[in-house]
């Protein structure tokens, strides 16, 4: 069983994570751009009950490009964006991956609000985009 740990840029923050995570992806949608600051984020997404959080994380929250609620939360001190939780997936914690160690063993598998990606962001061969949302895991 896998265990990853991670954290925040300043360390404030960290986490472990055990397990498989459900899925792994990105994600193209405004809110990301924005909260990133980069073109697109990358999250595993992991149930509750899989994630260890340590300290104390400031949140945000917006309604995403699915007209649903979604939640991020920083790090107070450095800003780096490690949570984001959405109303469509209860108890589900979609974490960045680059703030997980280096060799976490995890490919992401799709992106997803490809309708939002920057023309010059280009999708890797064996990424499959899809332009929404695709339906919620089972
Ligand atoms: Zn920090
Ligand atoms: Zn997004």
């Amino acid at each position: 069983m896998a265990t990853i740990n991670g954290g925040c840029l300043c360390g404030a923050v960290s986490y472990t994570v055990e397990g498989e995570p459900i899925f792994v992806g990105h994600c193209a949608c405004q809110n990301c751009q924005r909260s990133t600051g980069a073109s697109h984020s990358t999250v595993a997404a992991y149930p509750e009950p899989q994630v260890t959080i340590r300290g104390t994380t400031t949140s945000y929250q917006g309604v995403g490009d699915s007209g649903q609620p979604t939640t991020h939360e920083f790090c107070p001190t450095c800003g780096s964006r490690l949570f984001t939780r959405a109303s469509v997936m209860p108890n589900v914690v979609m974490i960045a991956v680059g703030t997980m160690e280096p060799d976490a063993p995890l490919e992401p598998s799709m992106l997803i609000y490809g309708k939002r990606r920057r023309a010059w962001d280009h999708v890797p061969e064996g990424v499959a985009v899809f332009e929404g949302m695709p339906a919620p895991p089972q």
